[in-house]
């Protein structure tokens, strides 16, 4: 009888234990860190393999159909959805199908043509500067160099690596916006917070041939697994290789 109680005693602490959550310290200890530079550039390597498996063909979801429109579509994507960006602009390009047509329209009036995305105050004045600079320094042409690209309001490093490599696929450097920040950080290729340093970490550890794949890549892994909150680590196929301490599940068997 004793015994018999001794057992069942047993197999409850047994189930309770397996029944408790892994500790985040535990689903880290599984994972392999890169112990020097070699191995680093390996886990890169491999990083690279996977995401290009993982996201065919990946590229910037923002519709258009020249550079110029693209660097509207980013200008209007800051603090808004590529697809809300997406239902806007169809209309918009048609309502103003050159640089010059958004140079010479009133502030208030393409505000209100963009309302939907947000911030339309800034938005409209970045997008009428850029369009009398483009008109006026670049004959009515969106520049090739990253120098020319800054000059242009509303366009920081971001959004000119955007253009650059999307609409010219001129790797001038890696896009950071909050997905590639985030991601950088868990995947451990920075240790920077600041979004021009992160680049220029991704930018000393990726080889210049992935700068544009890749940014386009790590996007869409933020949006489709590695979310801000609760990322869907078991699901993801970059596991076995992070050690990002807000990982959610073991990293065993995947790869
Ligand atoms: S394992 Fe989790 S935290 Fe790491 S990259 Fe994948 S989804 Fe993100």
């Amino acid at each position: 009888m004793e015994a018999r109680k001794e057992r069942s005693a047993k197999s409850g602490q047994r189930r309770a234990e397996q029944k408790k959550p892994i500790s985040h310290d535990l689903i880290r200890a599984y994972v392999k860190r890169p112990k020097n530079a070699a191995e680093r550039q390996a886990r890169m390597s491999e990083i690279l393999r996977r995401l290009e498996k993982m996201y065919p063909g990946a590229t910037c979801a923002l519709h258009h159909e020249n550079p110029w429109q693209l660097l509207v579509a980013t200008i209007l994507s800051a603090q808004c959805t590529d697809k809300l960006v997406n239902e806007v602009t169809p209309g918009l390009f048609a309502k103003y199908p050159t640089p010059m047509d958004f140079a010479s329209v009133r502030q208030e009036v393409l505000a209100n043509d963009i309302h939907r995305t947000g911030f339309f105050n800034n938005k409209a004045k970045s997008i009428i500067g850029a369009a009398k600079r483009v008109v006026a320094e670049f004959g009515g042409e969106v520049p090739r160099t990253m120098e020319e690209m800054l000059t242009i309001p509303g366009a920081a490093r971001k959004t000119a690596n955007v253009v650059l490599g999307t609409a010219y696929g001129i790797a001038s450097g890696v896009v950071v916006d909050t997905h590639v920040q985030r991601l950088a950080a868990r995947l451990d290729l920075t240790k920077n917070t600041n979004p021009v340093k992160i680049e220029q970490d991704l930018m000393n550890t990726v080889p210049q041939s992935k700068w544009i794949l890749f940014s386009h890549e790590l996007i869409l892994h933020g949006r489709a697994l590695c979310q801000a909150r609760n990322p869907k680590c078991a699901a993801c196929d970059l596991n076995s290789l992070c050690y990002a301490k807000d990982k959610t599940a073991l990293g065993l068997g995947l790869a």
